[in-house]
C-alpha cells in the first residue's frame, strides 16, 4: 500500500491497524503518528512527534539510518525482516521483535516528500514460538533419554499397543529373549500363538481393563524358539504396567521382562542334586545320618534312620544329637562321635545294644552294627561324621528265639499231621462235589492232555467210562481226530489263554455210534507255581437239546417262509405300541412299492381306495386294541404302478415274547382275479336275472288270472294252478335275491329307513305264508307295537327268507314259531323250526355267500345266498344276525335291530 502526501494522509494514518509514523523526507522529523505506533514504541506522543526520528529511537539509528536515507534517495521501500530490537519502553530497556517497512510518500509532483514508517510488533508470537521450540527440544531430549534407557536397560522392554496388544516397541533385550520370533508391528498373540489362552493372556487383559500393574515372578512359560517350533520350558519374571492416553484410559501396556531360566535351572539343579543325594541315601539299606560339629548337629538323615529313631525329619534336622535323643546321653555314642571327628579314625562296632526310653517310660532294646566315618568340609577340616548303621535286632532276637522255637517245633509237627489229615478229607469232599456236579468237568494234564480226572457228567457226555482215566485225550476219544478240539486244547496249553465257545459241535462215539453233540465249553489253563500251564480244566454244558429244538423252530420258520413265498403272499407285522409296520417285499409289491421303499402303516393305508379306507383302519384298530380275528378284503391302488388290486388280509394279535407289547401279524394275498371273476359273474347273473324277471312276472299274472277263472268252476281245476303258481313265486324270489346280490356287490343296495311297527310286519308275513302253503303251522309270540326305523321291504325280505328256510328244512306238519321281544333298546326277532337242525361247525358259516350245508340239501333247492343277503341287510342296519341249533333238533335264527 502506498500512501500519498495529500489531505487524506492524516486520516489514513489515524485509522490504520498497524503502527505508522510519517516523517519529513528532508528533516526526518515525525509529523504524524498513530496510537498503535506509540504503543509499540512504548513512549509518550510528545517524545516522538515533532522530533527528529533518531532522537527517540537512538538505539536503532546505527542499524537503520542508512536504509531510511536510501528510501528517500531511491524512492524504493525498505523491508526489514523480523528484527529483535532493544527499545527503551516506559523507561525500561526491552527486547522486542518487530517487522517494519520504510515506505516513500510522494506529493502530487511525484517527489518523495515524506516517509512512512510501518511497524508491527511480533514479540509475543516470537516468544511463543521460542517456547515451543524449547519444549520440543526438551521433549526430544527426554525421548532420547528414554530411548537410551529403553535400548540399554538390562531388562527386556516392550510396548504393547491397543487391546490387540500390538508390539509397538521392542527393545533389543526383549527381542533377544525371543530371538527367532518376529514381533514388531504384530499383535502379541499372533506373533506368539503358543501364549494364547495362557495365564499371560488373562493377566494382560486384566491389566488393560483395570489399569492395575501386574507382576509375575519366575513364571514357567513354555515358548517356541521359532514360530511353530517345539515348546521349550523357560522362566520369566515380568511386570505389566498400563500406559494411559491423554484421557486417562489404558491404551497400551509396558512390559518389563527378565529371563530367569538359567538362574532357576541352576537352582533346580542344585535342588535336584541334593534331592538325588537324599534319594540315594534313602535307597541305602542302611540307616545314614550326617552329624557335624562339636554340638553334633544333624545335617542330613535318611528315612531308615528316622524310622529307627522313631522321629520325623523336622524333629531332627539342624538339632543337636543329644537334644534329639537325650536318653542316649549315658551311652557311648556322643563321645565316640567327637573322638572320630577329633582323630579322623574310622570306628566300626558290631552287635552293639542301643537302648531307647519310650514315651511311656518302657525301654526299647535294639541291636546295631555301625560305622562312624569322619567327614571333611570344603576347606579340608574334619568337622563331621557319617554314621551308617544296620539294625540287627531281629537277627539277634531271633537267634535267641530259635532255641526256644526248636523245642516248640517238635510239638507243632505233631499237630501238622492232624491238619494234613483234615485237608485230605476236605479235598476228597471237593473232589466228590466235582464228581457229582451237573456240568461236565474234567482235567487234562500236561501237553499230552492226559485225562487226569473226569466227572460222571463228562464221561456221560463223552460216552466213555472211567477206564479212559490216565490215557492221553487222543487215545481216550479217538473219534476227535479230524475235529478241531485237539488243536484248540494244544493252543490253550501253549498260549495260556482260556478258550470259550458256545454251541460248539462235536461228534462223539456213544456205544459204537457217532453222535452229534453241542456244547458250551470253557478250556481254562491251570498254571503251576512257575507260572506255566500245567493242566487244562475242561468245563462243558451239553446244549444239544436247545440247539436241536431251536433248529426245528428255524426249520419250521424256513418252511413257513417258503410256503408264504410259494403262495405269493405278503406278510406283515405291526407293533401294537409304536404301530411300526414291517412289511415283506411281496406285501410292498402288492401295495405298489419297491422292496427298497419304506412303507409305513400310514403309507399303506393311503394306498387303500377311499371306499374301504375307513373300514380297514377301523378293523386294524379293533384287532390291535381288542384282539380277535382280522379278515378284510379291500381294494388298493399301487403307489408307483397305480395298479388297482383286490387284496384280502388275514391276521391276529399275538403277545410278544417280551410280554410288553403285542405283535399284530398276518398275511395279505392278491384276490384281484377272484374278485374280478366274481364281479363278472355277478354282472352276468344280474343281467340274466333281470331278463328273466319280466317274463316270469307276466307268467305269474296269467296263472293267477286263470286260477281265478277256474275258481268259478271246479275246485280241482283251480287247485291245479296252485303248484305252478308256487313255483313261479319261488323262482321270482330267487331271481330277486340274485339281483340283490349283484346290486350289493356293485354297491347299489340302498337302505331307505322309515318308522314302522315290526310286529305288524311279522303278522303280515305269517298271513302271506299261510295263504300260499298249508304244509306247516306258523305260530306267533309277539309283543305289541314295536316301532323301528328301518327299510321295511328289506326287513320283510329277511323275515321271509328265514321263514322260507324254516319251511324248506323242516318236515311237513311241524310248527314254525315267530317271536319278537324288546330288550336293552334292541328288538330281537326269532324264527324257530323243528327241522333237521345245523351242525356246530356249519353254524358260523351259514351267512357266507353261496354257503350250503352239505348232504342235507340234496333234495332241497337253493343257492346259499338267502342268509348271506339277510346278514348284509341286517349289518347295514347296524344290527346282528345269528343262528342257534342242535343238530337234528330244529334251528332258530335271530336278528336284532335298534328300536
Ligand atoms: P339256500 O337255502 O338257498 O341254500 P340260505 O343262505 O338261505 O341258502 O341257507 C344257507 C344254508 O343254511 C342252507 O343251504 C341250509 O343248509 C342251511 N339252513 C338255512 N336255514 C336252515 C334251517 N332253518 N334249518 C337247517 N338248515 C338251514
Amino acid at each position: 500500500m502506498n500512501f500519498k502526501d495529500d489531505s487524506n494522509l492524516k486520516a489514513l494514518v489515524a485509522s490504520a491497524p498497524i503502527g505508522i509514523c510519517i516523517l519529513n523526507a528532508e528533516t526526518f522529523v515525525a509529523e504524524m503518528l498513530n496510537e498503535k505506533f506509540l504503543e509499540i514504541a512504548g513512549k509518550p506522543r510528545e517524545a516522538i512527534l515533532d522530533k527528529w526520528y533518531w532522537e527517540p529511537f537512538a538505539e536503532a539509528r546505527a542499524y537503520f539510518e542508512q536504509a531510511m536515507i536510501g528510501v528517500v534517495t531511491s524512492g524504493e521501500a525498505f523491508y526489514a525482516d523480523e528484527v529483535e530490537l532493544m527499545l527503551v519502553r516506559h523507561g525500561k530497556e526491552e527486547y522486542i521483535f518487530v517487522t517494519f517497512i520504510y515506505a516513500p510518500v510522494c506529493d502530487e509532483n511525484g517527489k518523495v516528500s515524506k516517509l512512512a514508517v510501518w511497524v508491527v510488533e511480533n514479540t509475543t508470537q516470537v516468544r511463543e514460538r521460542e517456547k515451543i521450540a524449547a519444549q520440543k527440544l526438551m521433549a526430544e531430549k527426554e525421548r532420547d533419554r528414554l530411548y537410551d534407557f529403553f535400548n540399554q536397560a538390562p531388562a527386556g522392554i516392550c510396548v504393547l499397543a491397543g487391546e490387540e496388544f500390538v508390539y509397538e516397541l521392542v527393545n533389543p533385550i526383549y527381542q533377544s529373549l525371543l530371538k527367532g520370533r518376529e514381533l514388531m508391528g504384530r499383535p502379541m498373540f499372533d506373533a506368539l500363538p503358543e501364549l494364547k489362552g495362557t495365564e499371560i493372556e488373562r493377566v494382560l487383559n486384566e491389566v488393560y481393563q483395570t489399569g492395575n500393574v501386574a507382576e509375575f515372578k519366575e513364571m514357567l512359560i513354555p515358548i517356541a524358539e521359532f514360530e511353530g517350533g517345539p515348546l521349550v520350558d523357560r522362566y520369566f519374571t515380568f511386570t505389566y504396567v498400563p500406559r494411559f492416553d491423554t484421557i486417562d484410559t489404558v491404551d497400551g501396556i509396558f512390559v518389563f521382562a527378565y529371563e530367569m531360566t538359567a538362574i532357576l535351572e541352576s537352582k533346580f539343579k542344585s535342588e535336584q542334586a541334593s534331592d538325588n543325594l537324599e534319594q540315594i541315601i534313602n535307597m541305602l539299606p542302611a540307616s545314614v545320618v550326617v552329624i557335624r560339629g562339636y554340638d553334633l548337629i544333624v545335617e542330613m538323615i535318611n528315612n531308615s534312620n528316622l524310622d529307627y529313631w522313631k522321629k520325623t525329619k523336622a524333629e531332627v534336622i539342624g538339632k543337636p544329637f543329644l537334644e534329639i535323643l537325650p536318653d542316649l546321653a549315658d551311652q557311648p555314642f556322643a563321645s565316640q562321635l567327637r573322638h572320630v571327628m577329633a582323630t579322623g579314625e574310622i570306628l566300626d562296632v558290631k552287635e552293639s545294644p542301643v537302648l531307647f526310653t519310650m514315651a511311656d517310660g518302657s525301654v526299647r532294646e535294639t541291636f546295631v552294627d555301625y560305622t562312624y566315618q569322619p567327614l571333611s568340609d570344603l576347606e579340608g577340616n574334619r568337622t563331621g561324621v557319617l554314621v551308617m548303621s544296620f539294625e540287627i535286632t531281629d537277627r539277634v532276637l531271633s537267634q535267641k528265639l530259635q532255641e526256644k522255637y526248636a523245642k516248640e517245633l517238635a510239638e507243632a509237627n505233631l499237630q501238622l499231621h492232624a491238619v494234613n489229615d483234615e485237608l485230605a478229607r476236605s479235598e476228597s469232599r471237593f473232589k466228590y462235589l466235582i464228581q457229582e456236579a451237573p456240568v461236565a468237568i474234567g482235567v487234562l494234564q500236561g501237553r499230552e492232555l492226559i485225562v487226569e480226572s473226569a466227572n460222571v457228567k463228562i464221561l456221560e457226555v463223552w460216552g466213555k467210562t472211567a477206564a479212559i482215566l490216565g490215557l492221553p485225550l487222543y487215545k481216550a476219544l479217538p473219534e476227535l481226530e479230524g475235529q478241531a478240539f485237539l488243536s484248540i486244547l494244544d493252543e490253550v496249553y501253549t498260549s495260556g489263554v482260556p478258550f470259550t465257545a458256545n454251541e460248539i459241535r462235536a461228534l462223539l462215539e456213544h456205544d459204537g455210534e457217532l453222535k452229534e453233540i453241542f456244547f458250551n465249553v470253557v478250556y481254562q489253563p491251570v498254571v503251576d507255581s512257575s507260572g506255566s500251564t500245567a493242566d487244562i480244566l475242561v468245563v462243558a454244558v451239553d446244549v444239544s437239546e436247545q440247539v436241536r429244538s431251536r433248529r426245528q423252530v428255524e426249520h419250521a420258520e424256513q418252511t413257513l417262509r417258503l410256503a408264504l413265498e410259494a403262495a405269493n403272499v405278503g406278510t406283515w407285522y405291526i407293533h401294537s405300541e409304536t404301530r411300526e409296520l414291517i412289511a415283506s417285499d411281496r406285501l410292498k409289491e402288492l401295495f405298489g412299492f419297491y422292496p427298497e421303499d419304506e412303507m409305513t402303516l400310514p403309507h399303506a393305508i393311503e394306498m387303500i381306495t377311499e371306499e374301504f379306507r375307513e373300514t380297514v383302519k377301523q378293523a386294524i384298530e379293533t384287532a390291535i386294541t381288542k384282539g380277535g380275528n382280522y379278515d378284510v378284503s379291500y381294494k388298493v391302488i399301487g403307489f408307483r404302478d397305480k395298479k388297482v388290486r383286490w387284496v384280502r388280509a388275514l391276521g391276529n394279535l399275538k403277545l410278544d415274547l417280551s410280554g410288553e407289547f403285542s405283535a399284530f401279524t398276518g398275511v395279505v394275498m392278491d384276490i384281484t382275479d377272484q374278485m374280478e371273476d366274481e364281479l363278472r359273474k355277478n354282472d352276468f347273473i344280474g343281467m340274466v336275472s333281470h331278463e328273466l324277471k319280466t317274463p316270469l312276472t307276466s307268467l305269474s299274472g296269467h296263472l293267477q288270472f286263470l286260477q281265478r277263472k277256474a275258481n268259478k268252476g271246479s275246485t280241482t281245476a283251480a287247485s291245479a294252478f296252485e303248484q305252478p303258481l308256487k313255483q313261479v313265486r319261488q323262482m321270482t324270489e330267487m331271481i330277486a335275491a340274485f339281483l340283490n346280490v349283484s346290486r350289493l356287490d356293485s354297491g347299489k343296495i340302498h337302505i331307505d329307513k322309515t318308522a314302522f311297527d315290526i310286529s305288524e310286519l311279522i303278522q303280515e308275513i305269517q298271513a302271506e305264508h299261510l295263504e300260499y302253503s298249508a304244509s306247516h303251522s306258523i305260530v306267533l309270540n309277539l309283543c305289541n307295537h314295536i316301532v323301528v326305523n328301518a327299510d321295511r321291504p328289506k326287513i320283510a325280505q329277511v323275515i321271509n327268507n328265514l321263514v322260507s328256510n324254516a319251511v324248506k328244512y323242516s318236515p311237513h306238519g311241524t310248527q314254525i314259531e315267530l317271536t319278537c321281544v324288546v330288550h336293552n333298546g334292541m328288538v330281537k326277532v326269532g324264527v324257530s323250526d323243528q327241522g333237521i337242525g345245523i351242525r356246530e361247525q356249519d353254524l358260523s358259516r351259514l351267512f357266507e355267500r353261496y354257503y350250503r350245508v352239505e348232504n342235507n340239501n340234496n333234495n332241497v333247492s337253493g343257492f346259499g345266498i338267502g342268509l348271506y343277503l339277510s346278514a348284509e341287510i341286517i349289518e347295514r342296519h347296524l344290527g346282528k344276525i345269528w343262528a342257534e341249533s342242535e343238530y337234528g333238533n330244529g334251528s332258530a335264527f335271530y336278528f336284532e335291530l335298534p328300536v
